[in-house]
């Protein structure tokens, strides 16, 4: 009897859990700093130890600006360039359907960084009206970096990086954008208790073991 009731659930477990991930609401983290604040290093090293899946918002612009056909291709490409931040709709459409192909391929990727987004009114906005009720934001992970060495660095990688505002033209403007624009919604999370912050100047090892420090606290 005993061992039937046994043999009955441990059949049903394997569905049961797949349907209790099915139904798991994408887990989200959203990383922010400035513009060479090692966002993507961090993100990749994150990805290597933790399971989570990383979705840069920039990286998504520039596939779809790349993408043949786009409409939107040189929307983005004059954005970009000048360190502007592209309207919601298009971005949030490719965060959205980044993370739908994700889960559908494997149920049990429901955990998101996403890495440079939402870096403006609008942009959270967009997130709120879409994800409402789809997605919780469990906290941000800020990449606190001095603005000078956010320029080196993007100088540096602007050497091999191909990127069209890797140069200290656009750097000044994305600059000015993260201060007058990405900054304040940092401080609104601030407010909400979610942000976690790493002082992301020193090297790559250095502040990798203070993210790992805060991930392991979260779980
Ligand atoms: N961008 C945007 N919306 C986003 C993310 C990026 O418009 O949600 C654009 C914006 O013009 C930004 C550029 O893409 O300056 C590069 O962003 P990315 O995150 O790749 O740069 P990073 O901060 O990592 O250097
Ligand atoms: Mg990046």
């Amino acid at each position: 009897m005993f061992g039937r009731w046994v043999a009955d659930v441990s059949r049903k477990v394997p569905s049961l859990l797949k349907r209790v991930s099915l139904e798991m609401k994408p887990q989200v983290v959203f990383v922010l700093g400035g513009p060479g604040a090692g966002k993507g290093t961090q993100c990749s090293r994150i990805v290597e130890n933790y399971s989570y899946t990383h979705l840069s918002a920039g990286d998504l612009l520039r596939e779809e600006r790349a993408r043949e056909g786009s409409e939107f291709g040189q929307l983005i490409d004059n954005h970009i360039k000048e360190g502007q931040i592209v309207p919601v709709q298009i971005t949030i459409n490719l965060l959205k359907k980044a993370m739908e192909d994700t889960m559908q391929k494997d149920e049990t990727k429901f955990r998101f960084l996403i890495d440079g987004f939402p870096r403006n009114e609008d942009n959270l906005q967009g997130w709120n009206t879409v994800m409402d009720g789809k997605a919780d934001v469990k906290f941000v992970l800020f990449f606190d970096c001095d603005n000078k060495v956010c320029i080196q660095r993007c100088l540096e990688r602007g050497k091999s990086s191909g990127r069209t505002d890797d140069n200290r033209e656009s750097l000044e403007k994305r600059i000015q954008t993260y201060l007058q624009s990405t900054r304040p919604i940092i401080q609104l999370y601030e407010k909400l208790g979610k942000v976690r912050t790493v002082d992301a100047s020193r090297s790559v090892d250095e502040v990798f073991a203070e993210v790992k420090a805060i991930l392991d606290k979260e779980g």
